[in-house]
């Protein structure tokens, strides 16, 4: 079967997923036939506003509710693809009105707010790239995040700017105007209103004359292994996010679509605006902080039918029991996956049991812009496993030579995964850190620095991420593989695991344990988890000490910060991202 294009997406009401035949797809497919449907005449243009709202408009969608935000005090605002493409036209307005131009950055830094979506348009459409900063960010990653983009235009709310801007702006040279969504200025200079801005800007503006290569986004990756880097993406970037969101979430016209992620990280753009735009869904936006009842009100009430979330989340829904799932009916929902962290294979059945279906579990990461493995639709689920990549992706277990250059592993053997370049959403440049870009790539592959292993039917495994696995009495052990089998017991909420420098072993394996509510942390308790680990795991592997926690240290995107446990076991002193951040309760 050739490319036929992405247009043979079926309808909602069509039982087939959008994948059919991955397998053929698989030596038919090119990202050029794909890149080839998009673009805006003459056909050397891209933009990933153009084709998130106007051509949806263009095709005859303009009605269509786009976007649907949920307040954190029951308000509800909805705009049509109509409204979003005209609105993203006088914000784009606004900004040339500054003075900003093709390649200049802007940062938002605000919650779950619709003015947030805007301005993401806005920008792309004016050819600014744009950077969204988590808001609950203490004003020192802001202040350094602010410098490092060198950002001209900054979007926020007062109290977040008075919170953290407006003492450190003689320290942010390069932040000319702040745009305040919920206020003016006052007299104070480079201070204005943004909804005073947009009702002044004008309704129309030519076809965006972005190229394919132009810069659109700035995004900060985690930080869970080290200091966050800033990986850049271009507009082409798009035609990854369209079609992931077409094949590995199973997206299409007539879905109400919820991401839970947070726009400050990568998925919450990429999947948060883009890819449901382009696949002309109603994306739902809930500006409230995670609730398990809310949560299950949300899919009920909203007839949410797509869900893409996280395993934290999951496992705290897990951990909240079946009580604030009663009397909500989820029947509309036809497809959960997640991202973020591995997904251990309980929570996977957990989804099977509670809500219906299992979660399919989807990798990616900062630099790979876009899902590069997926336990797609029309994919048997294995639990544990990240699933296949997508046609398009050619992902393997390498080696790196010390020689220079990269080896493929056999399947089964663990190793580096790495990905054949390119595709479209495949970074361009970590913000000033050409060596360190660099030194992701070897022959023509992308090097991801996570440790995987393949399967004899093409699944893919996770193990660890190269910073986290540990050596241990000559085995070489990745985190995954023991807190799965502590996540097994019933007591267990979660698991992080680290290696504990030893004097014979090399190192040791040390647990830390959040439990279910309902128990309690005690000696017999702890033996009882070693043993239950030991007798799954053998004793080589089996962590040899363990340790109950309240809560596990988290970065604020929910990933376990194994780095964080390591430097607590070891009294080293915490890195910026731990002693930085604000607690919840003050963003
Ligand atoms: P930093 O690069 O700053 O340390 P980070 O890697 O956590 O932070 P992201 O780009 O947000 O920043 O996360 C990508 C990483 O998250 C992956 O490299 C992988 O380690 C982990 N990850 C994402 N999805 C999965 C998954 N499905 N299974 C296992 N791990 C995953
Ligand atoms: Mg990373």
């Amino acid at each position: 079967m050739a490319w036929t294009g992405m247009r043979i997406a079926p309808t909602l009401g069509d039982p087939a997923p959008n994948l059919v035949d991955a397998e053929r797809l698989r030596t038919s497919f090119s990202w050029a036939h794909a890149r080839a449907e998009l673009g805006t005449p003459p056909g050397d243009r891209l933009n990933i506003a153009w084709e998130a709202v106007d051509r949806q408009v263009q095709e005859g969608r303009g009605d269509v509710i786009a976007l649907r935000w949920l307040g954190k005090n029951d308000e509800r605002q909805e705009f049509s693809y109509a409204e979003l493409a005209r609105l993203s036209n006088r914000f784009a307005n606004v900004l040339e009105g500054f003075g900003i131009e093709r390649a200049d950055r802007v940062c938002v830094l605000a919650g779950r707010i619709p003015e947030l979506y805007l301005t993401a348009l806005g920008c792309w459409k004016a050819g600014a790239v744009f950077c969204p900063l988590f808001s609950a960010f203490g004003p020192e990653p802001v202040r350094v995040r602010l410098n490092n983009s060198q950002a001209r235009l900054l979007v926020t709310t007062r109290l977040l700017y008075e919170r953290k801007i407006r003492a450190l702006r003689s320290q942010l040279p390069h932040l000319e105007q702040v745009l305040l969504t919920d206020g003016d200025g006052g007299d104070e200079p480079g201070v204005q209103s943004f909804h005073s801005l947009l009702a002044a800007a004008a309704d129309h503006r030519p076809l965006p004359t972005t190229g394919p290569g132009d810069a659109a986004l700035l995004h900060f990756t985690s930080g869970t292994t080290g200091a966050s880097k800033g990986a850049i993406h271009a507009h082409e970037a798009v035609v990854a996010h369209r079609l992931t969101g077409c094949w590995a979430l199973d997206l299409r016209p007539g879905d109400i679509y919820w991401c839970t992620a947070d726009p400050g990280w990568v998925t919450g753009v990429s999947y948060g605006i883009i890819a449901p735009l382009t696949n002309a869904v109603t994306l739902v936006v809930d500006e409230a902080e995670f609730d398990a009842r809310r949560w299950y009100a949300t899919l009920a009430q909203e007839r949410v039918s797509v869900w893409y979330t996280a395993p934290t989340a999951i496992r705290m829904l897990m951990k909240a029991g079946p009580t604030p799932l009663h009397g909500h009916d989820l029947s509309t929902l036809r497809f959960m996956a997640s991202v973020g962290e591995p997904l251990n294979p309980e929570a996977v059945l957990w989804g099977q049991e509670t809500l219906g279906q299992p979660f399919h579990d989807t990798w990616w990461q900062t630099e790979t812009g876009a899902i590069m493995i997926a336990n797609y639709r029309s994919l048997e689920v294995r639990p544990g496993s990240m699933g296949r990549p997508l046609p398009g992706i050619e992902a393997a277990i390498v080696r790196r030579r010390p020689t220079g250059g990269v080896e493929r592993l056999a399947n089964g053997k663990e190793g580096e995964l790495a990905l054949r370049i390119p595709w479209p959403s495949l970074f361009r440049g970590y913000l000033d850190d050409e060596e360190r870009y660099r030194s992701c790539f070897a022959d023509d592959w992308y090097l991801s620095g996570d440790l995987a292993t393949q399967d004899d039917d093409g699944y893919f495994w996770f193990v660890g991420r190269a910073d986290d696995v540990i050596k241990t009495a000559g085995h070489l052990i990745g985190p995954f593989e023991v807190e799965n089998v502590l996540m097994e017991h019933p007591a267990v909420a979660e698991a992080g695991m680290i290696g504990k420098p030893d004097e014979f072993a090399g190192n040791i394996i040390k647990a830390f344990v959040a439990l279910k509510p309902g128990y309690a942390a005690s000696d017999a308790l702890r033996k009882e988890l070693i043993g239950f680990a030991r007798t799954r795991l053998g004793p080589a592997v089996a962590p040899r000490e363990l340790e109950f926690m309240a809560d596990l240290p988290k970065t604020r995107s929910g990933k376990i910060m194994r780095r964080l446990l390591r430097a607590r076991e070891l009294g080293q002193p915490l890195d910026d991202l731990s002693t930085l951040m604000e607690k919840p309760s003050e963003s």
